[in-house]
């Protein structure tokens, strides 16, 4: 599977099959927390960089439509989403429309897209996005957005708001906000206003509130503390809730050795070595050596050039 992975426990989406269809770290932002590391190609050039037919078919495998020699995936896995995420933003695969109206022929299983919203402002973009059943925009602040997202140089933040408002109203699916918080960086009272006067305009259905709980792109940068992010939530009021436990929230990552680092990044999603060896930033040996002794102790798995962490069937 290229491009299919999961299902995978989610804590916003349940168990999520996720559908990667952007090369590893193609993205519109350089965002500091970003889990996947740094961003290689600064882009917002879309491109049809995946072909419609080669998603398709890896997922009709997985949902049983044919082949059908093997068992399908969903009936030993409840799945809630197909969820468009991965190594990059999907909005910038122009096959994203395509892709969504195929899968809608094929399964009943509601399709989510996890962007940054940052393309919004194209029309092309909001007419891919108007068959998902829920898109998941981030917005993690609007004075300090240069500082915490690191945009492509054509970007700023009043067209990126302007666009996800001219979304906001033509949507018929549900909106589910996300705003992660980085210590000192965009959790300042001016800051949560000024975010709070924009969601008000968006309408989200849901906000989501983050903070960093996996090793990010940059080492230095610190999460809040569970308290800290209640205060905003009380702030920002109307549907907000806080998506991680305080247990999540408060272990230091620092902290934490090579193992349970790597048990961290795979909770969220397979991956290949060399993409473990970029987030963590240790030498492939040191890194392998792990990865065995952890599949040795069955925490995870290896198949098929992608390390994962075993789903509990149901
Ligand atoms: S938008 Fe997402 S993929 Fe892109 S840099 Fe930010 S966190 Fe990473």
């Amino acid at each position: 599977m290229r491009y299919i992975f999961g299902p995978v426990p989610s804590r916003r989406f349940g168990k999520s099959l996720g559908i990667d269809i952007i090369p590893r770290k193609k993205c519109t932002l350089n965002c500091i927390y970003c889990q996947i590391g740094k961003t290689t190609d600064l882009t917002i050039q879309r491109k049809p960089y995946i072909a419609v037919n080669p998603v398709l078919k890896e997922l009709k495998k997985i949902l049983g439509s044919p082949p059908k020699a093997d068992p399908p995936v969903t009936e030993k896995v409840k799945i809630d989403y197909l969820t468009f995420s991965g190594s990059g933003e999907p909005t910038l695969n122009s096959n994203l429309g395509k892709i969504i109206s195929k899968i809608k022929k094929i399964t009943e299983i509601p399709i989510v897209v996890l962007t940054n919203g940052t393309l919004l402002y194209r029309k092309d973009v909001r007419n891919d996005l108007m068959k998902a059943d829920i898109v998941a925009p981030s917005l993690d602040a609007i004075l300090n957005f240069k500082r915490i997202n690191k945009p492509h140089k054509k970007l700023n933040i009043k067209k990126i708001i302007n666009g996800l408002l001219s979304f906001s109203k033509i949507y018929p699916g549900k909106i589910w906000l996300e705003i992660l918080f980085v210590k000192n960086i965009n959790n300042s009272f001016k800051e949560v206003i000024a975010l709070k006067k924009v969601v008000q305009k968006i309408k989200p259905d849901k906000i989501h509130l983050n903070t960093i709980h996996r090793p990010p792109a940059e080492f230095c940068i610190k999460p809040l503390k569970y308290n800290e992010l209640l205060k905003i939530k009380k702030i920002l009021g109307g549907p907000s809730e806080i998506i991680l436990d305080k247990k999540h929230i408060e272990t230091d990552i620092k902290k934490l050795n090579i193992s349970e680092k790597i048990l961290k990044i795979l909770y969220r999603r397979p991956m290949r070595l060399r993409d473990i060896k970029a987030i963590i930033g240790i030498n492939r040996k040191d890194i392998l050596k792990e990865l065995w002794l952890l599949e040795r102790k069955k925490k995870i798995s290896f198949q098929n050039n992608w390390w994962s962490r075993p789903l509990k069937r149901l």
